[in-house]
């Protein structure tokens, strides 16, 4: 074997995204749909919407409030944007409508700046934290598109923080809590932190002390907070520098997932303003920051981090009844069905799909394995077997819910809590 064959048989053996999609089932594309237009399959979806409820409820306990906004704007808001100049050959072609030109958007920011200033605003207001997970598109060539990495439609966890400058450097920090207690919960680890700024070119919007200062900012962020960096210049946004965090695929190739970036340049455009305490007008500061960044490539690397065994919260299927035969069929529905009135995720692995062994091993990702024999279900009891192969002592049916559910509501990564007890379940309790 030479050193290429090494490597791809390797490659074979990674946890590969794309692979394991089809196999579970999770999401697929259809070339009549378009290639990098994936679609999302049940099991894929239930992923993504506990990652985004999850999100959404993330952020609304840091001071976020969610708005909507189209994922259509006329080219005249990215003239002003200032996208349609320097981000142009990325968008999808304009569309006319009506004499107008409409385009699909390349980012949400502009619509957030309009929001912004659709009524007058008090520095009482500020920091006025508007979040959204919206959908935008990118017109990446067919050459590069491949499963949830690299798509043409978007679902980007954005949000824009519209501060004043002496509030930018708390929000910033805050921002960085807010991923880090986010990677804690989903399992993933930042492999670097990345401060973008400007190259050479005339991509980037021309004021170098503005640039300084916003750098100045997430540097003094980094520090504080005791992160080690490497600044790289030429990946900055258009309109400002960032802070950049980087993941690995199980390859060792990069991503960025995470960003927070300081702008005041898209403020000057949009003509931003609020009223200060001096009843005179000022022009705020706009972070933009993503938690997760994209939901698709936040799902793609859950999906190989994880090798598809999510962690409870998140995984597709919860919790899988396994009756040993027919006639605990129906102690082992009444488990599905308490469990989903626990608003857990949970299956029937029906005696007619094959042998107890064959069941257990088709559900080998799910998290909780319920097997229910004669002596169970006589019990109303449940013999737990848990996907790292543990088998925590036999429970009854309503003290195993409520350990799980217990599990699952605090989002934590650990399967079992041996320590715990299902009398002391605190519904609704907030991972530590
Ligand atoms: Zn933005």
């Amino acid at each position: 074997m030479n050193d290429q064959q090494r490597q791809d048989v390797c490659d074979r053996d990674r946890p590969d995204h794309r692979k394991l999609g089809r196999e579970l089932e999770l999401f697929d594309t259809d070339p009549l749909i378009g290639a990098g237009l994936p679609y999302w399959l049940p099991a894929g979806a239930a992923v993504r919407h506990a990652l985004e409820e999850y999100v959404r409820e993330l952020e609304r306990r840091a001071g976020y409030r969610h708005v909507y906004s189209p994922v259509l704007g006329k080219r005249e808001l990215y003239e002003i944007s200032g996208h349609w100049a320097h981000y142009r050959e990325d968008m999808f072609p304009p569309m006319e409508l009506g004499g107008d030109e409409v385009v699909l958007r390349p980012s949400l920011c502009p619509h957030h700046a309009v929001i912004f200033r659709s009524r007058a605003r008090s520095y009482r207001e500020l920091p006025l934290r508007m979040a959204e997970l919206g959908g935008m598109y990118r017109a990446e060539r067919s050459g590069v598109l491949g499963g949830l990495t690299r798509v043409r439609s978007i679902q980007l966890n954005d949000a824009h923080i519209f501060c004043t400058l002496d509030q930018v450097a708390e929000e910033a920090r805050a921002a960085l809590g807010l991923i880090r207690e986010a990677y804690r919960a989903l399992g993933i680890e930042a492999v670097r932190y990345r401060l973008s700024l400007p190259g050479a070119g005339n991509k980037y919007v021309a004021d170098p002390a503005m640039w300084q200062r916003a750098a100045d900012l997430l540097v003094g962020v980094l520090a504080e907070a005791g992160i080690d960096y490497e600044s790289a210049e030429g990946e900055a946004a258009f309109y400002g520098p960032k802070i950049d965090v980087q993941i690995a695929d199980p390859a060792g190739r990069e991503a960025t997932l995470s960003t927070i970036q300081v702008d005041f340049h898209q403020p000057a455009r949009f003509d931003l303003r609020y009223i200060g305490p001096d009843g005179a007008k000022h022009r705020p500061v706009m972070v933009h920051r993503a938690v997760i960044g994209s939901v698709e490539r936040a799902v793609a690397h859950l999906i190989e981090q994880h090798a598809g065994a999510f962690p409870a919260w998140l995984a597709p299927v919860q919790l899988v009844a396994l009756p040993v035969g027919d006639a605990e069929l129906p102690a082992a529905a009444a488990l599905v069905e308490r469990c989903l009135a626990a608003g857990l995720r949970a299956e029937l692995a029906d005696p007619e799909e094959g042998s107890l062994g064959a069941r257990i091993r088709a559900a080998r990702l799910v998290p909780y394995q319920a097997v229910i024999g004669g002596r169970e279900a006589v019990a109303g009891s449940v013999a737990l077997r848990l996907r790292d192969g543990r088998r925590p002592a036999e429970l009854p049916v309503a003290g195993a819910v409520a350990r799980i559910r217990q599990a699952v509501v605090a989002r934590r990564i650990e399967l079992w809590d041996d320590a715990a007890r299902a009398d002391q379940v605190a519904i609704g309790r907030r991972p530590g």
